[in-house]
C-alpha cells in the first residue's frame, strides 16, 4: 500500500497548485468531496490578474489590491502576490496554457473593480477558469493520487498535530487516513447564502474543521459578494462578469438613474464591496438594479440586454 506524505483536501485551484509544487519530492494525495471538476475555480470566469504590461508595475497593482482592501489587507502577502503574480503567469504561459491574445499576439486585457488599469488574463473568452484547471489537471496527472466523490469531514488530531482525516465516502463509509501533513484548500462558504453563484459543495467544511482542531480563524466578518448575478424568476442563472462593467456595462435603478455615479470616483468599477453595498441600498430603497450591456460591444446575447442584478455571492 502506498504510503502518502502529504494529503490535500479539496480539487480546486488551490489544492491543484500546492499539489503541482509538492509531487517532485512528495508522495501527494488529493481528497475531493465531489467529482475533482466540481469547483469554483472550474467556473471562474472573468480571468486572473497581473501586472503583464510593460507600462505597468506589480507596485501599481499592489496599490489598487491594497486600496480595494482598504487597508486591511496583510501588506507581506499582497507584495507576495502581486509581485509573483507576473513570474507564475509567465511561467505558465512558457508552459503551454494559452491566454486571449490580439492579433498582434499581446495578451488581451480586461479591467475589474478596483483597479487602475487594464489587467486581467482570461482564457476562451469567459472560460478561464475551466482552462486553467484542464490545463492544470493534465500536468499533474498520473504524478498525485485523486480520490474523488469522498468528503472530508474531519481532522485526526494528536499532541496538537494533525496527523490525518477523517472522510465519508459515496454510501456512508467512515474511514480513516493518516499523513506527517494535511493542507486544506476547500475553499469558502457561498452556500450559506439563499442566492449564490458558488458551486454546491463550498459549505466551509474546511474553515469549520480547522476551527475545531484548534486553528485560529482571523478576519471572519469579511466575506466577498461579487456585486451582479442573472436573477430571473427568482432563480440565479449565473454570474455576470465584472469584465462586463470592464467593457462599458453600468448599473441602473428602476428608474433609470446610473447611482454608480455619485458614489466613487471609479463609478461602476468600484471596488465590489462599494459596487455591492450600493445595489443593496438601491434593494433597500425598494427600486430593482439592471445591468445595461447596451454599449458592450459583440455581447453574445442581444435578447438579454438588460440583465436584472442582485448582490449575493
Ligand atoms: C461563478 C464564479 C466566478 C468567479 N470568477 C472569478 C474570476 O474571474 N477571477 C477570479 O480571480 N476569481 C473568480 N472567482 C473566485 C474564484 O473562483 C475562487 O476564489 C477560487 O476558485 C478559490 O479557489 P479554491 O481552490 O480556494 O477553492 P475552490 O475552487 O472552491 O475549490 C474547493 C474544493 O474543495 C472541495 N471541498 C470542499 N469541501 C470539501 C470537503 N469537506 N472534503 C473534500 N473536498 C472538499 C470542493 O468540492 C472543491 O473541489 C469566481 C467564483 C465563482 C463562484
Amino acid at each position: 500500500m502506498n504510503k502518502y506524505e502529504v494529503i490535500v483536501i479539496g480539487s480546486g485551484i488551490a489544492a491543484l497548485t500546492i499539489a503541482n509544487c509538492l509531487y517532485k519530492n512528495k508522495n501527494v494525495i488529493l481528497y475531493t468531496k465531489s467529482n475533482k471538476l466540481t469547483s469554483n475555480s472550474y467556473k471562474a470566469q472573468g480571468g486572473v490578474a497581473a501586472a503583464m504590461e510593460k507600462e505597468d508595475t506589480w507596485e501599481e497593482h499592489f496599490l489598487d489590491t491594497l486600496t480595494a482592501g482598504v487597508f486591511h489587507n496583510d501588506v507581506h502577502h499582497t507584495e507576495l502576490l502581486t509581485k509573483n503574480a507576473i513570474r507564475y503567469l509567465t511561467q505558465l504561459i512558457n508552459d503551454g496554457m494559452e491566454f486571449d491574445q490580439d492579433q498582434s499576439g499581446r495578451l488581451r486585457l480586461g479591467r475589474e473593480g478596483g483597479l487602475m488599469k487594464r489587467r486581467i488574463l482570461h482564457s476562451g473568452g469567459d472560460a478561464t477558469g475551466k482552462n486553467l484547471m484542464d490545463f492544470m489537471f493534465r500536468n499533474v496527472q498520473d504524478k498525485l493520487t485523486i480520490v474523488e466523490n469522498e468528503m472530508v469531514i474531519d481532522l485526526i488530531v494528536q499532541n496538537d498535530q494533525c496527523i490525518g482525516i477523517v472522510t465519508k465516502a459515496v454510501h456512508g463509509e467512515i474511514r480513516q487516513y493518516f499523513a506527517p501533513f494535511t493542507i486544506i484548500a476547500t475553499g469558502g462558504a457561498g452556500q450559506i447564502y439563499k442566492f449564490t453563484s458558488n458551486v454546491e459543495t463550498i459549505t466551509g467544511d474546511g474553515i469549520a474543521m480547522a476551527y475545531r482542531a484548534g486553528a485560529v480563524l482571523a478576519d471572519m466578518e469579511f466575506m466577498q459578494f461579487h456585486p451582479t448575478i442573472l436573477y430571473k424568476n427568482g432563480e440565479i442563472l449565473g454570474l455576470v462578469s465584472e469584465a462586463v462593467r470592464g467593457e462599458g456595462g453600468f448599473l441602473q435603478n428602476s428608474r433609470g438613474e446610473r447611482f454608480m455615479e455619485h458614489v466613487h470616483e471609479l463609478k461602476d468599477l468600484a471596488p465590489r464591496d462599494i459596487v455591492a453595498r450600493a445595489i443593496y441600498q438601491q434593494l433597500h430603497k425598494g427600486y430593482d438594479v439592471f445591468l445595461n450591456i447596451t454599449q458592450v460591444k459583440n455581447f453574445d446575447n442581444p435578447s438579454e440586454k438588460f440583465c436584472k442584478s442582485i448582490s449575493y455571492y
